[in-house]
């Protein structure tokens, strides 16, 4: 072969196929530090990409670095749902720098049920005594709506979303994009005060059923990125905070007939180390309850093609 014999194209990543990508897999609050590099510090946000169209989910601090990357590009419309406006999910808005240019076009859902409304918590965090910027400032042309239809249709994607147990009016959501669906439910207390065996709840037990709805909209998708915050120990202390244990975590994706699982929204409290022993605990109550599927940890930077 010459030197000029061109590369096989099979072998180059086509970037334009549908794709993931985690920015902030930490729940809470940021986690700097050299504890935390493996996972990474930055609070919730994915990207999904497919379609002609770009999909972000939450905007917690991994927004930023998602920012920086659409500006490598030339401005676009990108939509960004949130799930919820605790600060770990917006967080991260004020230093979205494709905000504050002209040419791109930033439309915001969230659900009905909220306080204030999107665009008052919103530009409410952009107030002058919290941050020097306002958003009038935001040269971008920002748009705020409300979740109504379920599912919506966005180009060539779908996506759908689901009431969550969490404090305030939370959802989770799932994106139907090349085929293949993904759902982010970052902050979720499934069986909420539960701390039994996990192997003694079903489909029919009473604790589940309130949670039917949220376990059918997962139970086709592909990929589900979910919490699981606390170990059984943790939560017996932290009922009612808005997570689900590791072991009811694992009841839910038994119940939906998850198959993939990649595990976000990690506690700050749980570094590089603790979080190793956690997903082995994961994979353990996995098997222990019959259904050991394939489980992951999130973290910052990870991409996955479809
Ligand atoms: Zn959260
Ligand atoms: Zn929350």
């Amino acid at each position: 072969m010459s030197p000029s014999t061109p590369a096989d194209p099979s072998l180059v990543l086509d970037t334009a196929r549908p794709h993931f990508t985690l920015w902030g897999t930490r729940g809470s609050t940021p986690t700097p530090g050299a504890r935390f590099l493996r996972a990474g510090g930055n609070t919730s946000c994915m990207s999904v990409e497919g379609g002609g169209e770009h999909f972000i989910f939450d905007a917690g601090t991994g927004i930023r670095e998602l920012g920086l990357e659409l500006l490598a590009a030339p401005p676009r419309r990108v939509h960004l749902f949130i799930t919820h406006t605790h600060w770990d999910h917006i967080q991260g808005f004020p230093f979205f720098a494709p905000a504050y240019l002209p040419g791109f076009e930033v439309v915001i859902y969230g659900a009905e049920g909220f306080g204030k409304d999107l665009k008052s918590v919103f530009s409410g965090q952009l107030d002058r005594e919290y941050f020097p910027v306002q958003m009038e400032d935001m040269q971008s042309r920002l748009q705020f709506r409300q979740l109504t239809a379920s599912p919506m249709s966005i180009g060539s994607a779908k996506v759908s979303w689901e009431f969550a147990q969490h404090p305030g009016a939370t959802v989770g959501y799932k994106i139907e994009i090349g085929g293949k669906k993904i759902a982010w439910v970052p902050d979720n207390e499934f069986l909420q005060g539960y701390t039994g065996p996990p192997e003694e709840i079903t489909r029919r037990h009473p604790l589940a059923l309130p949670y039917a709805g949220m376990i059918d909209f997962l139970t086709d998708a592909d990929i589900v990125v979910h919490e699981a915050q606390y170990t059984p120990a943790e939560y017996e202390k932290k009922i009612r905070w808005g997570h689900s244990s590791v072991a009811n975590a694992c009841v839910l994706m038994k119940l939906a007939g998850v198959r993939r699982w990649v595990v976000t929204h990690h506690d700050p409290m749980h570094d590089d180390t603790i979080l190793e022993t956690k997903l082995n605990l994961t994979r353990q109550i996995l098997a222990q309850i019959g259904h050991p599927i394939h489980v992951s940890h999130g973290y910052d930077g990870r991409t996955e093609f479809f």
